[in-house]
């Protein structure tokens, strides 16, 4: 449900309806615009006598909704959400772009590969420590040395970590990672979305399911975001239909339907989406004219020996050609009108 306020409510009167909602446990959230406050209301709503509620002479109009995600929903936060993964910013017009390996290797590995995406003008560094493998016989990753590498490299280029996360019982090893990523494959671990929700406020980059519908997706943001963490960032990275051409098949469709529905930031992630290093520049720029708040790409110094997902790597001078690219497109930009 959602209450729109009369510009100039009486405060205390305002505060009186919180009060009243949360009596009813119903919990409000305050999202004051610039041309409109608005109160969402998640919880037993359906038991509020909505008549009472629009007779009061600080409410404007009081509005059910439909959808089944609440607080993902861009009608219960009209404005775009802006998440800041420790310095930059993404959504509402901040766009970012993550880079580094499939997989963290090495020390010297990663820190290369940091300073190359750096001085090419990504603002994130990628590299998975926990590696969610589809045979049990690849490498998993380094686990906890993985961590410890990827926070030199931030400590030699001061780029905030962006790392996936498996088990929940690893979440204190992420002390210092910036950005928590939720891997399409755990996408509906619902039990990891809860525990991530309620034990960090860090960013938590969610990936699509494989075949998960964007319903299901924002359901999955839902989850973290009820459970007490509104700093959730979608990524679309492809989806699996009948094409074997490719990996996955890139749906960039959902860049402005997400935006839309939801004031979540949209990211886009040509890497696993293609499968093909090649189609990785193209792709990023088609995500960019659509209106993506940033880009993940998987980039490594030596892609024939990469240890997982080297067929879709870039090496650091096709990403760094691939962001003088972005560069000048981003100013074309589809942006959401109405
Ligand atoms: C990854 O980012 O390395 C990864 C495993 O991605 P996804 O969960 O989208 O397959
Ligand atoms: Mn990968």
């Amino acid at each position: 449900m959602i209450i729109t306020l009369k510009k100039n409510a009486d405060k205390k009167q305002v505060e009186c309806l919180l009060g009243w909602l949360r009596d009813h446990k119903v919990t409000p959230h305050v999202s004051a615009g610039e041309s409109e406050t608005i109160i969402g209301c998640v919880g037993d709503v359906a038991r509020l006598d909505i008549g009472l509620v629009q007779a009061l002479s600080v409410v404007e109009t009081v509005q059910r909704i439909q959808e089944p995600y609440k607080e993902a929903n861009r009608k219960f936060h009209p404005e775009d959400s802006v998440v800041d993964c420790g310095g930059p910013k993404v959504g509402g017009g901040n766009f970012q772009v993550i880079a580094g390996p499939c997989s963290v290797e090495s020390e010297e590995q990663v820190v290369a590969i940091a300073k190359a995406v750096k001085a090419a003008g990504a603002s994130m560094l990628r590299g998975g420590a926990f590696k969610p493998r589809t045979s049990p016989y690849s490498f998993q990753g380094l686990g906890k040395r993985g961590l410890e590498i990827l926070l030199t490299a931030k400590r030699e280029t001061g780029l905030p970590i962006v790392t996936e996360l498996m088990r929940i019982e690893h979440l204190e090893l992420f002390n210092d990672v910036d950005v928590i990523q939720i891997g399409a494959r755990n996408m509906q671990n619902f039990d990891l979305l809860k525990e991530v929700g309620a034990h960090s406020k860090k960013p938590v980059l969610l990936k699509r399911g494989m075949s998960a519908t964007l319903q299901e997706l924002l359901m999955s943001a839902e989850y973290v975001m009820a459970s007490g963490n509104p700093n959730v960032i979608l990524c679309e990275r492809g989806i699996r239909t009948y094409e074997t051409a490719t990996r996955n098949t890139i749906d960039l469709t959902v860049v402005p339907v997400l935006h839309r529905l939801t004031h979540l930031p949209v990211i886009v992630d040509p890497s696993h989406a293609t499968g093909v290093a090649r189609l990785v520049e193209p792709c990023a720029m088609g995500a960019v004219a659509m209106g993506a708040d940033g880009l993940i790409i998987e980039v490594h110094n030596d892609p024939p020996h990469a240890l997982c997902d080297g067929a879709q790597s870039q090496t650091p001078e096709m990403f760094a050609e691939t962001m003088r690219r972005v560069a000048a497109l981003r100013p074309l930009a589809y942006v959401q009108h109405d």
